[in-house]
C-alpha cells in the first residue's frame, strides 16, 4: 500500500510500525458551531483512508480530538451568554450525528481538550525544562521555534527568511507569520469563567498543544499516519512536531496525509467566506447524507474538489443506476434459471483486483470507482442477455458488499430495510394493477410516496426505492 506523505513530498511505501496494526491521529473539529461540508471533506477523507487500511485487514486505532477550548469557542460562547461547556456540547452532538448521516465510521476515542489540561500542562513543563519554551512579558508560555532545528520540515517554510514577528498569541496564523507561538496564555478579561490554573498562574493552553499532549496519551510518542485538510500543515502540524518532538526526543509521526480543499465558487469553502453548506442546508434542500458521501468520495482526495448542487444531481442519478443494477442482480440471484457463466467470474475478479490496487495506490477512489462503473456497463449487458446465473449474481452482490466496506453507500442490504407495510402497499398496488383497478393502484403509489419511497416497475415487477 502506498501514500503520499507531505513530509517527503512522495508517495511512499506504507509499512506501519507494529505488523498488521494502524495508529492515526486525526484533527477534529473545533466545536464552536455547525461543521460544513468543506470540513467533511476532511474526516471524509479520512474515513476513506481508515475504511482502506481495514480492507485491507489492518486493525486501526484512530483518534480524533475535539477542540473545545480555544479564541472561537470562548469567543461565541459569550456572545450567547453561556458557559463554555453547554456551548461546546451541542456542537459535538450535532457533530456526531452529521458523521453518522454521512456513514463515516466512528473513531476509537474522541479525546476533548478540556478533559486534557494536566496532560497539557505536563508536557510544557517539559518543553521549559529542556529549553525549548519560556515564559514572555505578558506572562504567556511560548515555543521558541529557533530552539527546534527542525522547525519547517514538514511545511518548507523558511525561519531566516519568513520570520516576521517575535511572538504570536492567536492559534491560527498565516505562513508569512512565522513566529514563536504561544503554548500557554495567561488569563485576561476576555477570557471570563474560563481558565485552569497551572504553575504559571491561571490561565488555558494553545491549540497546537492540545493535538501533541492528546495523541501521545492515546497513540504513544511515535504512531504511524496524522491526517487533516492542507490548510492544517501550517502552523499547526508544524508546531505539534517542534512540540512533540523537542519533548519526547522521538520521532512524531511516520506518515503525514492531507486533503485538498472543497472549494465553492472559485474560493475555498469556510466560515470566514460564508460561502458554505452545513449538511442540515443541504437536507433543506432535499439531498440525502448518501448523496453528499458520494459527492466527497468521488474526487481524490488530494485534489480540490468543487462543490456544486449539479454534483449532488448528478450523485442521485448514479446512485440511481447503481440501485437498479443491484435490486436486478437480487432478482436474479433468486429467480434465474440460466447456466452459470464463467466469464462472469472472471469480470468480477478482475474488477474487484482493479478496486483493490487503486485504493492501493494512494487511496485513488476515483480510479476504483472507474473500474467499478465499467464492471457495472458489462454486467448490464450480460444481464440484459441473459447469461448471468442465480450463483453469479451472488457472487457479484458479495463484492460489492466487500467493496461497501469502504464506499459506504452501495447499500446492498437495502431493500431488505424497507418496512414491511410498504411492501404491502406495494403488493396490493400490483395486484390493483392486475385487476386493471388503475384508481387504487395510483392511490397506493401516492401512499407510498407519501411515505418516502419511489416505486419503479420493472420487468420483474416494482421495485421500491427510498427517495
Ligand atoms: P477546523 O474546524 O477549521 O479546524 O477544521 C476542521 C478540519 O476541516 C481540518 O482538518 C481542516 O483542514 C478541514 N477543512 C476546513 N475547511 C476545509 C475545506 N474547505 N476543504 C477541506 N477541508 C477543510
Ligand atoms: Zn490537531
Amino acid at each position: 500500500m502506498k501514500f503520499y506523505n507531505t513530509m517527503t513530498n512522495q508517495v511512499e511505501e506504507f509499512k506501519s510500525i507494529k505488523p498488521g496494526f494502524v495508529k492515526m491521529y486525526t484533527c477534529g473539529p473545533t466545536v464552536y458551531n455547525y461543521a460544513h461540508i468543506g470540513n467533511f471533506r476532511a474526516y471524509m477523507f479520512e474515513d476513506l483512508l481508515r475504511r482502506t487500511l481495514q480492507f485491507c485487514s489492518y486493525r486501526v486505532l484512530q483518534v480524533m480530538n475535539l477542540t473545545d477550548v480555544d479564541d472561537k469557542t470562548i469567543r461565541d460562547s459569550q456572545k450567547a451568554s453561556v458557559s463554555l461547556q453547554e456551548y461546546t456540547e451541542k456542537f459535538k452532538k450535532a457533530f456526531f450525528e452529521d458523521l453518522e448521516l454521512l456513514n463515516i465510521e466512528p473513531a476509537e476515542q474522541y479525546p476533548a481538550a478540556t478533559d486534557h489540561i494536566p496532560e497539557m500542562i505536563d508536557m510544557i513543563k517539559i518543553l521549559l525544562e529542556k529549553g525549548y519554551a519560556y515564559c514572555a512579558d505578558d506572562g504567556c508560555i511560548y515555543y521558541s521555534i529557533e530552539k527546534f532545528a527542525d522547525y519547517g520540515k514538514l511545511s518548507g517554510v523558511d525561519l531566516q527568511e519568513q520570520r516576521s514577528s517575535v511572538r504570536i498569541k492567536n492559534d491560527e496564523y498565516a505562513k508569512d507569520a512565522v513566529a514563536d507561538f504561544a503554548l500557554w496564555k495567561a488569563w485576561d478579561e476576555d477570557d471570563g469563567d474560563v481558565f485552569w490554573n497551572s504553575p504559571w498562574g491561571k490561565g488555558r493552553p494553545g491549540w497546537h498543544i492540545e493535538c501533541s499532549a492528546m495523541s501521545m496519551k492515546y497513540l504513544g510518542k511515535t504512531f504511524d499516519i496524522h491526517t487533516g485538510g492542507v490548510d492544517n500543515i501550517f502552523p499547526h502540524h508544524e508546531d505539534e512536531i517542534a512540540q512533540s518532538e523537542a519533548a519526547n526526543g522521538k520521532k512524531f509521526v511516520n506518515y503525514w496525509l492531507h486533503c485538498g480543499y472543497l472549494m465553492a465558487e472559485g474560493q475555498k469553502m469556510s466560515k470566514s467566506l460564508g460561502n458554505f453548506y452545513t449538511l442540515a442546508d443541504l437536507q433543506k434542500k432535499g439531498f440525502s447524507g448518501r448523496e453528499i458521501r458520494w459527492v466527497l468520495l468521488g474526487s481524490h482526495y488530494r485534489q480540490q474538489l468543487n462543490f456544486t448542487i449539479d454534483g449532488l444531481k448528478t450523485a442521485r442519478k448514479t446512485l440511481f443506476r447503481i440501485d437498479g443494477f443491484t435490486a436486478k442482480l437480487k432478482d436474479i440471484s433468486e429467480n434465474a434459471k440460466v447456466s452459470e457463466n464463467t466469464e462472469v467470474s472472471k469480470l468480477t475478479n478482475e474488477m474487484q483486483a482493479e478496486f483493490t490496487a487503486s485504493l492501493e495506490n494512494d487511496l485513488n477512489m476515483p480510479k476504483a470507482l472507474g473500474s467499478l462503473f465499467e464492471f457495472i456497463r458489462k454486467i448490464n449487458i450480460l444481464m440484459n442477455n441473459k447469461k448471468v446465473s442465480a450463483t453469479n449474481a451472488q457472487i457479484i452482490l458479495k463484492s460489492l458488499e466487500k467493496l461497501d466496506m469502504v464506499i459506504g453507500c452501495l447499500d446492498i442490504q437495502k431493500e431488505e430495510e424497507i418496512p414491511e407495510e410498504i411492501k404491502q402497499l406495494a403488493k396490493q398496488r400490483s395486484e390493483a394493477r392486475k385487476n386493471k383497478d388503475y384508481a387504487e393502484a395510483d392511490r397506493l403509489r401516492d401512499e407510498i410516496q407519501s411515505s418516502g419511497y419511489e416505486l419503479e416497475d420493472t420487468p420483474s415487477g416494482a421495485r421500491i426505492i427510498a427517495k
